[in-house]
């Protein structure tokens, strides 16, 4: 039985370690079209701030220890060209053709450039891969800090604007949205612009960018796409959201053929329609679950709530699952309750923590929250995405039994507090 996976990072390194666990004797070959394999592209942004000193710091696992501890053959600098499942086959850059019984998509997604003009040019970067975060970080290392403008209000538009601020840089983000995170989320939006105001960050809110600012540095950081032309020209079909149309085991449309991580489709537990939010907790998820079903054993992936956290000039914003705007859209009647509280008592130095929790105003079932603080930020979404998870009701969320003592947490935690508020909007 052989094993081709098309990816070398999270999804695919996953799916590729997680065959050979369940199946000593498969033959499992991964093919990269990049030099590095099995490395946390989560870690770039802290590479850039110079955080992390070496990017070699962030490869997990290198293709010689794939090959020699776990006998799975990665070949880099390796790009497949085309799939031709009637005759089970991928054909490389170079036109070999490699024979599979099994194969894993793992393609991920890239940057969307599309309708940006100059983005080639010297002075425009990113942080999406490890040549463009070096070229990024040898220029803040060594330029003298001037003006940079970010493109860009999603969670990496947030992470570029903290590392140039810690290279002393002033910046502006610009963006074609209304709002950051795209969640339609005005109270986040407003909560996050009042923050970086304190730093000297500037926010242009509907700007779409076609040409790239000739003055100081550009920072990309503009959405992403998901990277599906391979799979699409094998007959593999893709879901509404454009990325690949999967099933709880990863199987595509074609028998044998799995699709994991950043370039497939996830199941929104909340809305419980696909969606496609492209993280690495998913994709080591989903990768694990592609190559169990690679090996013939049937395990699940349950499905996501779209859960993210990111740090913005040392303020923590953590979200999961749908904004009021957002529920609204998939059909739910939500009613929200915002709280501003101690995340500790003040006689421990706490600080303030403001929590967003969003509720069916129907069934009273939470769908959506956020979380916004110097501390305590991500336990708190952690919770909220639990309760998501677990389809609790605001009723059911009022009742739980929080941890507490004066370091940690005040005895009515701002989460329950919030949950009292939005229960009383409920009923
Ligand atoms: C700067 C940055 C910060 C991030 N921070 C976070 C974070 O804090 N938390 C979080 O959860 N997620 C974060 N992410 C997202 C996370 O890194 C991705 O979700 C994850 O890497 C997806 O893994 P993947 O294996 O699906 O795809 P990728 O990591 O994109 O890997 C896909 C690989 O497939 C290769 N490939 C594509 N086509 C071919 C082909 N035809 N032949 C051969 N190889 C091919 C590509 O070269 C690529 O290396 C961040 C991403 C970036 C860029």
């Amino acid at each position: 039985m052989r094993l081709v996976v098309v990816g070398g990072v999270a999804a695919g390194m996953s799916a590729a370690a997680r065959a050979r666990r369940l199946d000593a004797t498969m033959e499992i070959t991964v093919f990269e079209k990049g030099d590095t394999v099995s490395y946390g592209a989560c870690g770039l942004p802290y590479f850039v701030e110079g955080r992390v000193k070496d990017w070699n710091q962030l490869v997990v696992h290198t293709a010689e220890y794939f090959r020699h501890e776990r006998r799975i053959e990665v070949r880099t600098g390796a790009e497949v060209r085309s799939i031709e499942h009637h005759r089970r086959l991928v054909r490389l850059a170079g036109g070999e053709e490699v024979r599979y019984d099994k194969l894993v998509i793992a393609t991920g997604a890239r940057q969307d450039r599309r309708g940006i003009e100059g983005a080639e040019q010297p002075h425009v970067y990113s942080m999406n891969t490890i040549p463009e975060a070096i070229r990024l970080r040898e220029y803040l290392r060594t330029a003298r800090a001037g003006r940079a403008t970010v493109i860009g209000a999603g969670y990496l538009g947030m992470e570029a604007i903290e590392a140039l601020r810690t290279h002393g840089w002033k910046v502006r983000v610009v963006h074609g949205g209304r709002d950051f995170l795209r969640r339609g989320d005005g109270w986040l939006t407003e909560t996050i612009e009042k923050h970086l105001a304190r730093f000297g960050v500037e926010v242009r809110h509907g700007t779409r960018i076609k040409t790239v600012p000739s003055e100081g540095i550009v920072v990309l950081a503009t959405g992403l796409t998901p990277h599906v032309e391979l799979a699409q020209g094998g007959g593999v079909e893709l879901g509404r959201t454009g990325a690949i149309r999967v099933s709880d085991r990863m199987e595509t449309n074609l028998a044998g053929v799995y699709a994991a991580g950043d370039c497939a489709e996830a199941m929104h537990l909340v809305t419980e329609r696909p969606a496609w939010i492209p993280l690495g907790t998913t994709a080591n998820k989903m990768g694990r679950v592609a190559g169990a079903a690679a090996a013939g054993a049937r395990e699940r992936f349950a499905g996501i709530v779209g859960t993210a956290i990111v740090r913005v000039c040392g303020l923590g914003v953590g979200v999961t699952g749908l904004a009021e705007t957002e529920a609204r859209k998939e059909g739910f009647d939500p009613v929200a309750a915002r709280v501003e509280a101690l995340e500790k008592p003040h006689y421990f130095r706490g600080r303030k923590v403001q929590v967003e929790l969003v509720a069916n105003r129907r069934d009273g079932r939470l769908v959506g929250g956020a979380v916004i603080g110097d501390s305590g930020v991500e336990g708190r979404i952690n919770v909220i995405a639990t309760a998501l998870t677990k389809k609790m009701t605001v009723e059911e969320f009022v009742d739980l039994d929080l941890a507490y003592a004066p370091p940690f947490s005040t005895v009515w935690d701002p989460l329950l507090i919030a949950a009292q508020n939005l229960n009383k909007l409920v009923h």
